[in-house]
């Protein structure tokens, strides 16, 4: 895999499901990885699973944007650099508009939407002063199309999607690369986020019936990752083969 060895990789979310499976295919791959999320005792089980020499962790609240600032802070400062910035940490509580779960709505704004820019103002000094870098942002199939109880959700990955295609815009002068991935229904905790009565046991039968592994996700990342450096992946949708949706 070229162009992975040595990298420095920031993963918030990196505690469970995606993030933690990317970070195993990372350091198999001979990058470096900063893991931040809020449950420190699973991203202490996965450095001492992917050896301390290649992690360092962090307990951060993608929420609170000073916090986000010191992970990527520590990261640099643990290895030197940040070459990748992944803004992965997300929940996907779904529900009816009409059961005013208002709690739900600004955590899921707040985390799927504000902390992706707090983890944008957090490594992009640090990309425009050495000229290069790469924002790896997860939006979703969510992204790309609504339903019945997805508003909130597809409204934050919409966001994801919106806020990335600006930034690519406005980061050219800075060699900077831009990637949103965007998964169909993948096997990880996420419909353990959906709590809305009635709501939850169908998005658990889907996952159950429709699911692929974490490792699909993982693959995509290595791949824009590993592109020449003037290539620019700026967008990867997959889904199951057997997602209708
Ligand atoms: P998981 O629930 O397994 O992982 C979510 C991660 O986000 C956890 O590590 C969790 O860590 C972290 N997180 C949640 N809230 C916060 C917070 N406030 N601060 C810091 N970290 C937080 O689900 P996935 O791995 O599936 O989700 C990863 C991303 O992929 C999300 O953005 C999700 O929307 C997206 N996605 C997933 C799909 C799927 O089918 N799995 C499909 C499409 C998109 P902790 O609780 O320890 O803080």
């Amino acid at each position: 895999m070229e162009n992975v060895a040595g990298k420095v990789v920031v993963i918030t979310g990196a505690s469970s499901g995606l993030g933690a499976e990317t970070a195993r295919h990372l350091v198999k791959a001979g990058a470096k990885v900063a893991l931040g999320a809020r449950r420190l005792d699973r991203l202490e089980a996965l450095a001492h699973e992917l050896g301390s020499e290649n992690c360092t962790v962090f307990k951060v609240d993608v929420i609170e944007r000073e916090q986000v600032k010191t992970f990527v802070d520590h990261a640099v400062k643990s290895f030197g650099r940040i070459d990748v910035m992944i803004n992965n940490a997300g929940v996907m509580p779904l529900g009816p508009l009409e059961l005013l779960r208002f709690d739900e709505w600004d955590q899921c704004i707040d985390v799927n939407v504000k902390g992706v820019l707090w983890g944008i103002a957090a490594a992009l000094p640090y990309f425009k002063a050495q000229k290069s870098g790469q924002f790896i942002h997860v939006a979703s199939v969510a992204g790309h199309k609504v339903g019945i109880g997805s508003a909130i959700y597809s409204a934050s990955k919409y966001s994801v999607r919106v806020i990335s295609e600006g930034l690519r815009q406005e980061v050219k002068p800075y060699n900077i690369r831009t990637t949103v991935l965007s998964p169909g229904a993948v096997d990880t905790e996420l419909p353990a986020s959906v709590k809305a009565e009635g709501v939850s046991e169908g998005v658990a039968q889907f996952y159950k019936a429709t699911a692929i592994p974490a490792s699909s996700f993982a693959r995509c990342v290595l791949f824009a990752m590993s592109q020449p450096e003037d290539v620019d992946i700026n967008e990867i949708l997959f889904r199951p083969t057997k997602q209708e949706l």
